[in-house]
C-alpha cells in the first residue's frame, strides 16, 4: 500500500499513515474506526500537530486530521467546543463575552481534543493549576468500536484523570467541555537575577503571590523572571502592546535570529555572541516594555502561521519537585557549559521554564506530589540538538524530573517508568478495557508504556 508523508508542525517527526482523513463529524471518526480494513491501525487523530515527540504517527495506520472546530456554546462559567477548536480562536471568542481561560498557554495553536487528553504547562497562578486539561471538565470520544462515550469531572471523576493522560488511545475526541471564568486584568513584569541571586530571593518570590515563569541564560549567568498577577482593580484601556512584544520576540523574530545565525555564521564564538547579544537585548525588552498593571491575559496567546517557517522552533521539557530545583538548576548551568566547551554544542535559542503547581486532575500529571519548576531547553534544532537531548535526558532523570509524552522527545521506558513507575500499569490496563483490539495505540506508546 503507497504511504502517505505528514510532519509534524516543527517538522522533524514524520508520519508514514496508508490513509489520510479528514474528520469533519463524527460520522467521520465512527466510520473510520468501525471499518478496519478501509482504515488499518493505528489510528491517531492530530490537532495542529505541534508536539515534539512522535505521540501522533500513524505509520501504517489511519490519520484523522481533526478539522471539526466549531464553538458549540459559551455559558458564564463553561465552553463547549468540537475537538478541533484551537486556544487562540476560543480565547477570542471569550475575550468578546468578558470571559476567558484559565490556563492561557503560549502556544495558540493548542487543539482542544489535544488540550483534553494529553500534557500541557504553563505557570500556574496562586490557588490554580497550570495543566489546560485540568480545567477540562467533560469529553466527548468516539471508542475504539464506534461507539460514543461521555465522561465528565462531576460524573465520572476517577475515569476523566486517566482520560487526561490517555493521548488518543481510549477514543478519539470530538466535543471538549472547559471550565472558564470572568475576564481579569493582569499584571505582569519582568525582573533580572543571578543564578546565585535567583536562588536566594526564589522563597521570598514564591510568597509575593505571582505566577512565575524563567528565561534561563546558563552562558551568561542570568535568569529572567515573569511575575503574573491578575489585578481586578485596574483601570482605564488595557495594554495591548506589552504581550504582543513578547510574542514577537518569542515566536518569530528571536527563533529566526537563530535560525539564520546559524545558517550564515559558521565560527562558534561569533555566531554565540550574536545570540547572547540578542539576548541581552532580549532581557532588556521584557524588563523595561513588558510590564504593565492591565493587560488582556489572552494576549499572551501567540497565533503561529499554519504551515512553520524559518520562525519555527522545538523543545523539550522535563519538571523538578521544586525542593529539589535549586540544586538541579545549578547543576544544569554547568551542564550545559560543560557540554559546550567538550562537545561544542549548545542550543542557539535559550532555555525557559515555569513554576506548576500541585495537580491530581490528571493520572500522568508530572505535578502530582507537589509543586514542580520544569527546566526546558529551546533550540531551532540546530546540528548536535538530538545528542543534546539524549544528555539532557539523561540528566534530568538522575535528578529526578518528570517528562511529558507529548513535549519531551527521545524518552526511554527506563526514564518514564522512573517517573512515573505503577502509574503506567494503570493508564496501560484501562487502555486494555477501551482498546483491547489495539485499535490507537502506535510503537511509539507500545514501546513506552507495555
Ligand atoms: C512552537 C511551539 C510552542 C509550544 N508552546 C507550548 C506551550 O506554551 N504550552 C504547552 O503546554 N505546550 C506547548 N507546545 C506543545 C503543544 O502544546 C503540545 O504538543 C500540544 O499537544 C499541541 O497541540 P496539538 O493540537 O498540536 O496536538 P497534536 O500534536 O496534534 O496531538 C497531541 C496528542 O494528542 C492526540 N490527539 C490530538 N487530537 C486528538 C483527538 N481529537 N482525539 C484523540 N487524540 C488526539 C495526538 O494523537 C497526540 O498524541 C508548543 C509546541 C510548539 C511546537
Amino acid at each position: 500500500m503507497a504511504m502517505n508523508t505528514v510532519t509534524n508542525w516543527f517538522g522533524n517527526l514524520i508520519s508514514h499513515p496508508a490513509v489520510i482523513v479528514d474528520a469533519n463529524s463524527v460520522d467521520d471518526i465512527v466510520g473510520v474506526l468501525k471499518d478496519p480494513v478501509t482504515y488499518p491501525s493505528p489510528v491517531r487523530a492530530v490537532g495542529s500537530n505541534h508536539s515534539t515527540t512522535p505521540c501522533g504517527v500513524a505509520d501504517g495506520g489511519t490519520l484523522i486530521r481533526m478539522k471539526m472546530n466549531k464553538i458549540l456554546s459559551i455559558s458564564g462559567n463553561s465552553l463547549t467546543v468540537q475537538a478541533g477548536a484551537v486556544h487562540l480562536d476560543m480565547a477570542k471568542a471569550l475575550e468578546a463575552q468578558k470571559l476567558q481561560f484559565y490556563v492561557n498557554t503560549e502556544i495558540g495553536s493548542l487543539s482542544a481534543g489535544s488540550a483534553a487528553i494529553a500534557g500541557t504547562k504553563d505557570a500556574s497562578f496562586p490557588g490554580e493549576y497550570g495543566q489546560v486539561g485540568s480545567y477540562i471538565i467533560g469529553v466527548k470520544l468516539v471508542l475504539p468500536g464506534g461507539d460514543l462515550l461521555e465522561v465528565t469531572e462531576a460524573g465520572q471523576p476517577e475515569l476523566m484523570q486517566q482520560v487526561r493522560s490517555s493521548y488518543g488511545m481510549f477514543g478519539i475526541v470530538y466535543e471538549v467541555t472547559y471550565s472558564i471564568k470572568l475576564l481579569t486584568p493582569m499584571h505582569v513584569h519582568h525582573k533580572t537575577f543571578s543564578l546565585e541571586e535567583f536562588l536566594s530571593a526564589l522563597p521570598d518570590l514564591k510568597a509575593l503571590g505571582y505566577s512565575i515563569m524563567y528565561y534561563l541564560f546558563p552562558f551568561q549567568d542570568k535568569i529572567t523572571v515573569e511575575f503574573r498577577k491578575y489585578n481586578p482593580a485596574a483601570t482605564g484601556d488595557p495594554d495591548r502592546i506589552a504581550w504582543s512584544l513578547r510574542n514577537h520576540i518569542w515566536g518569530t523574530s528571536g527563533p529566526k535570529l537563530g535560525h539564520d545565525v546559524e545558517q550564515n555564521v559558521s565560527i562558534p564564538s561569533i555566531r554565540y555572541g550574536i545570540i547572547d547579544g540578542f539576548n541581552a537585548t532580549w532581557r532588556f525588552q521584557l524588563e523595561n516594555i513588558v510590564s504593565s498593571d492591565n493587560t488582556i491575559p489572552g494576549d499572551q496567546i501567540i497565533q503561529y502561521p499554519p504551515v512553520s517557517n524559518d520562525s519555527r522552533y522545538t523543545f523539550s521539557l522535563f519538571a523538578f519537585p521544586e525542593e529539589q530545583f535549586p540544586a538541579a538548576l545549578t547543576d544544569f548551568f554547568k551542564f550545559c557549559k560543560d557540554y559546550y566547551s567538550q562537545k561544542g554544542y549548545r542550543s542557539n535559542l535559550l532555555y525557559v521554564g515555569y513554576r506548576i503547581a500541585q495537580d491530581q486532575k490528571a493520572l500522568l500529571s508530572y505535578s502530582w506530589d507537589g509543586t514542580v519548576m520544569t527546566i526546558d531547553p529551546v533550540s531551532t534544532a540546530n546540528a548536535g540538538w538530538e545528542t543534546f537531548l539524549d544528555a539532557y535526558n539523561q540528566f534530568c532523570s538522575e535528578r529526578n524530573g518528570l517528562p511529558v509524552l507529548n513535549q519531551t522527545p527521545q524518552l526511554t521506558p527506563a526514564i518514564l517508568r522512573k517517573a512515573y513507575g505503577a502509574k503506567l500499569n494503570t493508564l496501560d490496563t484501562v487502555r486494555k478495557q477501551y482498546d483491547p483490539g489495539n485499535r490507537l495505540i502506535n510503537d511509539y506508546f507500545r514501546q513506552l508504556l507495555t
